[in-house]
């Protein structure tokens, strides 16, 4: 089948302030230009800047989407954000999931299943991330691992259109360490055997990132492997030059 859109994703983490505006104009500049060639490009700032970046954008790209998202629309949940919410301040997208809300506020499978399937309910695209520890790794657990949390994490209700799988070995994390192509291979390529079974022929369609230090450095040696369909990128995504220098491996 032919390969879905590709998705260059940023996660700005507890990163930015209302002066990081002139970041994502330099952002919207390259894209604007032709720098992510082919690919979707998107910024997942923190949510205090959602609403003032998808006015500023007015609907040019970069696409603008959360962090984390609550399961439920609203209520007595003090801190937390809903994904009605997100949509409202003009996010198109939300990332569940990630290794940082798993291990920082315990979220289960469980949890980002509920989160997952409010992203769709708020028609955002949601944006599951997955991946194991260094420790499950050497103990060659990977698609073990790898395979639950997809397994329990997939919403009800997934399309090619609505979820985008990431994986991101959580070694990998903010390290500057990456698997080798050959793993990334092995792993992608399982990810698209479990969607294809999950999801039958939706599954071809499902765009699988890759996340974890990638840099505009080893962009293209990751992003030409079989089913990577794109980057989540933490680090990298607060400049514009290196969010487009990876980019630019589309
Ligand atoms: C991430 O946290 O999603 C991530 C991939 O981080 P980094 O690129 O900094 O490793």
């Amino acid at each position: 089948p032919a390969r879905p859109r590709p998705l260059v994703a940023g996660n700005w983490k507890m990163n930015g302030l209302a002066a990081s505006a002139a970041e994502l104009d330099a952002i919207a500049e390259g894209v604007a230009a032709g720098g992510a060639g082919r690919a979707e490009a998107l910024i997942c700032p923190p949510f205090t800047l959602i609403a003032a970046f998808a006015a500023r954008l007015a609907g040019k790209a970069p696409a603008i989407g959360g962090q984390d998202c609550h399961a439920k629309p609203s209520g007595a949940h003090t801190g937390d954000v809903a994904a009605e919410m997100l949509r409202d301040a003009g996010a198109s997208h939300v990332i569940v999931g990630h290794s940082e809300r798993r291990t920082d506020h315990g979220e289960t499978d469980d949890v980002v299943k509920a989160k997952a399937e409010a992203a769709l309910r708020a028609g955002l695209v949601a944006i599951v991330c997955i991946g194991e520890t260094r420790a499950e790794r050497e103990a060659g657990k990977t698609l073990d691992v790898v395979g639950t949390q997809l397994a329990g994490s997939l919403p009800a209700g997934a399309t090619a259109a609505n979820t985008v799988i990431a994986y991101e070995p959580v070694w990998a994390i903010g390290t500057g360490l990456t698997p080798t192509a050959a793993d990334v291979k092995e792993v992608h390529n399982f990810i698209r055997g479990q969607l294809s079974v999950a999801l039958a022929s939706e599954g071809a369609g499902v765009r699988i990132l890759y996340g974890g230090s990638v840099k505009p450095a080893n962009a293209a040696e990751l992003m030409g492997v079989e089913n990577v369909d794109g980057a989540l990128i933490g680090g990298a995504s607060l400049k514009a030059a290196d969010f487009l220098g990876i980019a630019a491996a589309y």
